[in-house]
């Protein structure tokens, strides 16, 4: 992970401040392109400030301020968030009316349970994930209940129960109880304005050989990422390594491995998102090298964003841990890293080691390393997939 600081943000605020004050503030937008999101801050760290998560397009929202770059929209009478205006198009409504939600209706297919939530129009939503009982919760916004009626058919067979409470008068707060423990992925979207919600359904077989595992090796063409500060080597280039070892031991496994880059490519994040989405993945692992000025700073990590998959990224650095003078920087949570956003799979963002710590360095350097850690990846994902049945 390396990405540059601003190095004057008081003369980066200043003029976006004047360049904003020349456009006219749209009254009413509708959310847009690939992949918009809602932001709780205007916070900002080296990745940004922190996400409330994906949501759909042709969303309406009401303008009540613009932060340099930002929209600051009105969810609910006492409820804001942030959205980049690049992800916005006006449109010419001059109120939102509240929405009804209707009726709801639980059902399985052959791979996911669905949920459908009627509403007269689309409105915002967040979603996130409990764990101990594992829940799915979703909060719409700007919406009242007319819930009288949920359906729920015997082929549904991840969702164990559904209900709602109205927690503010506008809005509706939504609880998914999952049947088994584990999260294994869930989709948000809508179809029409009805509300769509796929529950994954954690495999009856969980075997490496059924399964479709993403590899994400790290920057790559034009963005090299951190550089060895002894050796001068890039993160880039061995990431892909990494990489390129861990897909070597789960092809043997006979898994369907598939490869964000397999060459010194230029993807940009939001793009490693958007292919995963198509590709469907059951896990998705992306590989970086840490870099700090703190030349000491030393050890694995392993990431999540959503507490639902902490699990997943518990079982790796465990593995990873057994390796012989390897140490322990931390398993952390709420990580603000695109990749590991989607709620659609299990995810995990491994930082293997530090290239700005000597001993690190040299490590990273050995291909036997390389070899070992992509092993005992291996082994934390098995280890994780006797915890799914
Ligand atoms: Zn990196």
């Amino acid at each position: 992970m390396y990405l540059k600081k601003f190095i004057a943000p008081g003369i980066f605020i200043l003029l976006a401040t004047a360049i904003s004050a020349q456009d006219s503030i749209p009254s009413y937008i509708v959310t847009a392109g690939k992949l918009p999101q809602l932001a709780y801050s205007t916070g900002e760290d080296r990745l940004g400030s922190a996400k409330m998560g994906y949501i759909d397009t042709l969303i309406p929202l009401k303008v009540i301020d613009t932060v340099r770059n930002l929209y600051k929209v009105q969810l609910s009478v006492l409820h804001y968030a942030f959205i980049e205006k690049t992800y916005t198009q006006p449109i010419t409504d001059t109120s939102l009316p509240i929405v009804l939600c209707e009726s709801w209706r639980v059902k399985g297919g052959d791979e996911f349970d669905s949920v459908s939530f009627s509403l007269n129009g689309r409105v915002a939503y967040k979603s996130w994930m409990e764990i101990d009982p594992a829940r799915i919760k979703i909060e719409l916004y700007n919406v009242q209940s007319n819930t009288n009626w949920i359906t729920q058919l015997s082929s549904a067979k991840a969702v164990k129960n559904v209900w709602y409470e109205q927690t503010e008068n506008d809005v509706l707060q939504v609880t998914i109880e999952l049947l088994k423990q584990q999260h294994y992925g869930y989709k948000i979207g809508y179809n029409g304005s009805s509300l769509l919600l796929t529950v994954r359904r954690v495999p009856a077989n969980a075997s490496i050989k059924n399964m479709t595992i993403a590899i994400d090796a790290g920057h790559g063409g034009t963005n090299p990422g951190a550089s060895g500060t002894s050796s001068g080597v890039l993160e880039k280039n061995y990431t892909l390594l990494f990489a390129k070892e861990l897909q070597k031991i789960l092809k043997k496994q006979k898994a369907k491995v598939i490869m964000v880059r397999e060459a010194d490519t230029t993807i940009e994040n939001k793009d490693r998102v958007l292919w995963a989405q198509q590709n469907n993945p059951d896990i998705f692992i992306s590989f970086h090298l840490n870099s700090s000025g703190r030349r000491s700073a030393r050890g694995v990590s392993t990431y999540y964003k959503h507490i639902g998959y902490r699990a997943f990224t518990q079982s790796l650095l465990k593995r990873l841990l057994e390796i012989k003078n390897l140490e322990e920087f931390g398993n952390i949570g709420s990580f603000n890293f695109q990749p590991i956003q989607p709620t659609e799979y299990p995810s995990c963002l491994v930082e293997v080691a530090f290239l700005s710590n000597e001993q690190d360095e040299k490590m990273i350097l050995d291909p036997k390393f390389r070899t070992k850690v992509a092993n005992q990846v291996y082994l934390g994902i098995k280890d994780w997939m006797k915890q799914l049945k």
